[in-house]
């Protein structure tokens, strides 16, 4: 096993904030009880939106596809309870701006779908007969990206891919989902990895788990000791799990200014949904439920197993509700999370955790002009100056925050964390890099 490796940059957020992973990392995975109505949003990936195939009043069973994908870059979404589909009408959502949804009111049944069943041994199926079970399995990045997963592993035939690399990094503090997953299941997450190494045609694998999870780096360990997969370990570092990052902790290999993993021959696939590829393959199963965090100022924190259409709230009250004098509730983890205004918003697919923090657990204080002290340089993992870019977006001077490459920013949120001037910088970045991508569209590049 390779020890502790690790990139250029980043944070270790648990020198001031309290990681917090401690609170749910010992907690084993328990199911969610159900709603009496789910909210399955048409949006729950990157991509275009998939397109509803039922009607209001139509039965529906757990598991049975209600959308279709919208495109290439789309996926099916499957109702997550037996039941009649009440609706299909824009509900909250956790982007903060409402999606259309179709909304199902449950019977309690939970009639398991009679096309769900197994597709046979990995052995007799083909790596286009994997695809396109990943593909009808609805299975997106479960790790938060949300990027569809069949799209992920059909590379171009000209990228030539040589390593698989499965995230079971989880630096975000708090969460523990992941964790948990390898922990309980390292064998389907063994499993899945097996069938994207036939997928890719690649010979070995990594699987890489942060080293404050030494039980589930031994768990996977023995899982994998027949197979030709490592096992490494990464140095705690924030953030560790982000692909370019892993890429260059494990290879050595840089990921080029405005370049994918697959242009130095490599795929990064979320520990998670390796486990979900297993769980299509061998039970059938769609992606209609997922484990989640649910953690910080709340009172019990917990993994649980989810059903995606869940509201936040109900979730928030299966772990007795929240303490403390809450500040706010993020979907995701502290430092890459979307705060939530309405807890009506149902649990999707990259949704890997509900985190309360209360006010003495968020940062306090204004935020105050730059003093040039270059520590957010220091952090940025991917060699950007983010002072430049913000100060040029603050100044809607978008051409020159592109220029700095704006675009290359993945939002790690490392330079807010660390400035001592409380600036946000993320916001600046992000409004830069939208605004640069809507250039781009107008000008049709
Ligand atoms: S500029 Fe972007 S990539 Fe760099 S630290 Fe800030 S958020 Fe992270
Ligand atoms: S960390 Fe903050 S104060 Fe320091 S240079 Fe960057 S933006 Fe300015």
């Amino acid at each position: 096993m390779a020890s502790r490796l690790s990139f250029k940059g980043g944070v270790h957020p648990l020198k001031r904030i309290h990681h917090g992973k401690y609170l749910a990392e010992n907690r084993a995975i328990e199911k969610c009880s159900v709603p009496g109505e789910v909210i399955i949003p048409l949006s729950q990936h990157i991509g275009a939106p998939s397109k509803p195939v039922v009607s209001p009043g139509d039965k529906v069973d757990m598991g049975q596809m209600i959308a279709e994908p919208g495109g290439f870059v789309s996926v099916p979404c499957f109702s997550s309870v037996s039941g009649t589909v009440k609706e299909i009408v824009p509900r909250p959502h956790i982007s903060g701006k409402p999606e259309m949804a179709i909304v199902i009111e449950n019977d309690f049944e939970d009639r398991l779908c009679k096309d769900i069943k197994s597709k046979g041994p990995l052995e007799n199926l083909s790596p286009q007969d994997i695809v396109g079970i990943i593909k009808n399995a609805g299975i997106v990045g479960m790790g938060g990206a949300a990027f569809p997963t069949h799209v992920k592993l059909s590379p171009p035939p000209d990228k030539k891919i040589d390593t698989l690399i499965i995230n079971g990094a989880e630096c975000e503090p708090y969460l523990t989902a992941d964790h948990r997953v390898m922990l309980e299941y390292p064998g389907d997450v063994v499993r899945g990895t097996k069938a994207v190494m036939k997928i890719l045609g690649v010979s070995r694998a990594y699987i890489a788990i942060e080293d404050n999870k030494r039980n589930a780096i031994a768990a996977i360990d023995e899982a994998a000791k027949e197979e030709d997969i490592d096992v490494v370990s990464l140095k705690v570092k924030y953030p560790q799990g982000a692909e370019k990052q892993l890429i260059y902790a494990i290879t050595n290999r840089e990921v080029p200014s405005g370049k994918l993993p697959m242009d130095v021959g490599a795929v990064v696939v979320n520990a998670g949904t390796a486990r979900q590829i297993a769980l299509a393959i061998e039970k059938g199963m769609p992606l209609y439920e997922r484990v989640i965090t649910v953690t910080g100022s709340v009172n019990t924190p917990s993994n649980l197993l989810v059903r995606l259409g869940t509201p936040i709230s109900h979730v928030i009250a299966q772990v007795g509700g929240l303490s403390g004098n809450i500040d706010k509730v993020i979907a995701g983890g502290p430092m890459m999370g979307i705060t939530q205004f309405d807890l009506d918003a149902p649990v999707i697919k990259g949704t890997s955790g509900i985190l309360a923090l209360d006010i003495g657990m968020t940062r306090p204080g204004e935020d105050s002009p730059c003093i040039r002290c270059g520590k957010c340089v220091g952090v940025c993992p991917m060699g950007l100056l983010p002072y430049l870019i913000s100060a040029n977006a603050e100044k809607n001077n978008f051409e020159a925050a592109e220029k700095a490459n704006a675009l290359d920013c993945i939002e790690c949120g490392c330079c807010s964390y660390i400035c001592p001037a409380n600036r946000h910088l993320v916001q600046g970045i992000r409004l830069a890099k939208s605004e640069i991508l809507k250039e781009r569209k107008r000008a049709g590049n």
